[in-house]
């Protein structure tokens, strides 16, 4: 692979030195998307990042339909993990920043807290808060808002940010001084069986990949950990594990006759095995931090 500086500084740990990544480029309507590997963390990451038209083409309507959960997928995040933290602590506001269908809210709200979601979508925002009874305000008005948060969650969102400079900054000042930061999310550039597998066959095909590109960052564990701390948090919890996703999680009495399926679930039952002996492999972080 031939060693090229590109002008973009990694969104994760800031260095300037990348070049030319495994993944190559992303194709998404007729444009391209090239991944480079951050010669400092080794995390990928989209350069040039889409803009706002792409986004809203990305993050339109079909959005929330495109992703109809895969029963042999399981769900790679963990909420109770999340509660964990809450029990521990005395309550207050919880904030969480995506909150999706808000199941979050609700059990944060029967464990005591003041619930609070944010979503970037009005419509989705004014339903939710109906259905909830939880106050649910849209990312632009958290924005404008006070700091508020006792805890803030990030659950898989830190992946999809296309100006992390401006935006981690923004969503941190939602957190009282001393409060907690908690976050999770994917780590799709880090050392596992799985992924060396992927890049193995990926090595094969130069051709560009159709899709769109939902994930401007694939961390390392490495970037990950930077990343935190260049926006001074400080750590006091950073795990790493290793989930199927997203290779299914079972297979089907179909799937055994489809190599894909079969290779993908074996590899990844290999890599889970490998990685458990390893601390710093796999493909999925929980953190937790203090802002200052
Ligand atoms: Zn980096």
């Amino acid at each position: 692979m031939t060693t090229e500086l590109f002008d973009m500084a990694c969104p994760l740990c800031n260095s300037n030195r990348s070049r030319g990544s495994w993944l190559g480029t992303a194709l998404y309507n007729g444009k391209e998307f090239h991944y480079v590997e951050c010669l400092n963390c080794k995390s990928l990451f989209c350069d040039p990042m889409p803009d706002e038209q792409t986004l809203s083409e990305m993050y339109g309507q079909s959005y929330a339909m495109s992703f109809a959960p895969d029963p042999m997928v399981d769900d790679p995040k963990e909420p109770q993990r999340v509660l964990q933290q809450l029990t521990k602590l005395s309550s207050g506001t919880f904030v969480d920043y995506g909150c999706g269908q808000g199941e979050l809210l609700k059990a944060a709200a029967a464990l005591g807290w003041n619930a609070v979601g944010v979503e970037f979508d009005q419509e989705v925002a004014r339903q939710l808060e109906q259905r909830l009874g939880a106050k649910v305000m849209t990312s632009v008005e958290a924005l404008r808002s006070e700091p508020i948060a006792d805890v803030l969650h990030l659950g898989d969102v830190i992946e999809h940010m296309t100006r992390i400079n401006e935006q981690m900054p923004a969503i941190l000042k939602l957190i009282k001084p001393g409060g907690l930061l908690i976050a999770q999310g994917p780590l799709e550039g880090n050392v596992n069986v799985f992924t060396l597998g992927i890049r193995l066959s990926r090595s094969f095909r130069s051709a560009p990949i159709h899709m769109a590109p939902y994930h401007v960052m694939l961390a390392t564990r490495q970037g990950q950990e930077e990343c935190f701390h260049r926006f001074q948090l400080r750590q006091e919890e950073f795990s790493v594990t290793e989930v199927s996703w997203p290779a299914p999680s079972r297979l089907s009495s179909a799937d055994l006759v489809r190599p894909r399926a079969l290779g993908l679930y074996g590899l990844r039952r290999v890599s889970q095995a490998v990685s458990a002996v390893q601390p710093r492999w796999g493909n999925r972080y929980f953190y937790v931090g203090q802002t200052s």
